[in-house]
């Protein structure tokens, strides 16, 4: 079983665990992102982890079909909680089932409701501010918006 240990340091090789100043999918900003793309780069580190994550959920009757948000959740499942939400509805509107939602991380401070049981590898609480109160905005510091959100537009 991954400990929450193994897979820092798995994010960490990679330089994946970025300090900086960003804007989250949820509008918040916040001096840390993970970057799971940089770990599911390699090969091995994305089999370590989607391991982890299966046997997460090794209670749950074995699903006829495992689906992730784009970009990096067609590597692995995972992604943050709206692109989540988006994917659960875009399932139920082809009429399937969803059993249940797995990440690699959760930097969620409050506990998430998918409707169906969700499960992370790792939980780790990341500072969050509105952007209206950001202290690194006050700073003038450049926001980065990472992730794929920004190729819909
Ligand atoms: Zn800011």
């Amino acid at each position: 079983m991954l400990q929450d240990k193994d897979i820092l340091e798995l994010f960490k090789k990679s330089e994946a665990l970025l300090s900086g100043h960003f804007e989250l999918t949820s509008g918040l900003h916040s001096n840390q992102y993970f970057q799971c793309a940089l770990v599911l780069q390699y090969p091995n580190y994305c089999e370590l982890l989607a391991k982890g994550l299966k046997e997460k959920f090794a209670d749950f009757p074995k699903p006829d079909k495992v689906i992730g948000p784009a970009l990096g959740g067609v590597t692995l499942a995972y992604e943050l909680a709206r692109s989540v939400k988006e994917v659960i509805e875009l399932i139920k509107r082809e009429g399937a089932e969803v059993i249940a939602v797995g990440s690699v991380v959760n930097r969620s401070s409050q506990s998430v409701d998918f409707g169906v049981p969700f499960r992370s590898l790792i939980k780790m609480e990341v500072q969050t501010y509105q952007p209206s109160n950001c202290p690194l905005c006050e700073q003038g510091i450049p926001v980065y918006k990472p992730g794929s959100k920004a190729l819909k537009k």
